[in-house]
């Protein structure tokens, strides 16, 4: 028997993340985006806590247009999280690009992101939501909301509730920022799909100095909280520099944000 699309659209799916409820409270993932050597990590983590960031991001393996750029240190750069992760007690997000390296992940990665070039890789999909944990699944930069909707059915499908939608940004006809963050699928999700919504201004906009002004229109947008590129030095970050923002930055962030939620 053919199976019809979920309805969506009823119900609220909260989820629990460290001591914040995602749906109810905001919650913030920030982070570098590669994780780069230990010693970096935990300058960056040790700030991230002061600042109160909720789920420590960062990643161990990097989806890269060019094969000849940085790949991620991989297994490398998991031991560094899982060694971040006891250090600070900091639940931890980070990118599995291959269903090989899935298990890898498992018992120490809180959140599971699934990355915007993989958004139609539908086995690592139900593969990731077997594992029975939060599955954060970015936009592909050229989906419609309606296609990314339909993958996250995919893990839906699996019983794993626990799918956290990040609008990353599409690709359009504009070529002044990397891409073009879509906040209308934000407020069109909030109204008309169960799942929280993350929104991730960072690669968003490509832009350090838009971060800001486009996280905080995310929030009143309706986002659940927000995905951002954070770094101790982020010109030396050794990939997306020009998007990442300083722990200064993020900090207003944050206290704007805070503001802004009562709004609405
Ligand atoms: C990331 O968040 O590290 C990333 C690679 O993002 P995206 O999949 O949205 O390009
Ligand atoms: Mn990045």
């Amino acid at each position: 028997m053919i199976q019809k699309s979920m309805d969506l659209s009823k119900g609220k799916v909260n989820i629990n993340i460290g001591e914040k409820v995602l749906g109810e409270d905001l919650v913030v993932f920030s982070g570098p985006c590669s994780v780069e050597n230990l010693d970096t990590m935990r300058n960056i983590a040790t700030k991230l806590k002061a600042l109160g960031v909720d789920v420590l991001r960062g990643g161990a393996f990097k989806p890269r247009t060019s094969p000849y750029d940085f790949q991620g240190l991989k297994e490398e750069g998991l031991e560094i999280l899982k060694t971040i992760k006891k250090e600070f007690g900091f639940v931890i997000s980070t990118e599995i690009l291959d269903v090989r390296d899935l298990e890898k992940a498992e018992g120490f990665v809180d959140l599971i992101q699934i990355g915007s070039r993989n958004m139609y890789n539908y086995v690592l999909l139900e593969e990731a939501g077997k594992l029975g944990r939060p599955v954060i699944l970015k936009r592909g930069f050229s989906a419609t909301v309606s296609e990314w909707v339909s993958a996250a059915e995919y893990i839906l499908n699996t019983g794993n509730e626990k799918v956290i939608l990040c609008e990353r940004g599409i690709r359009t006809f504009e070529t002044t920022t990397r891409n073009t963050l879509d906040l209308n699928s934000v407020a069109y999700l909030k109204e008309n799909c169960r799942l929280p919504v993350l929104v991730d201004p960072s690669h968003g906009t490509g832009v350090r100095s838009l971060v800001k002004p486009m996280a905080l229109a995310g929030i009143m947008a309706g986002a659940d909280g927000l995905m951002i590129e954070s770094h101790i030095a982020p010109n030396e970050s050794i990939s997306d520099a020009q998007q990442t923002i300083s722990m200064e930055v993020l900090e207003e962030i944050m206290k704007t944000s805070k503001e802004l939620w009562r709004y609405r």
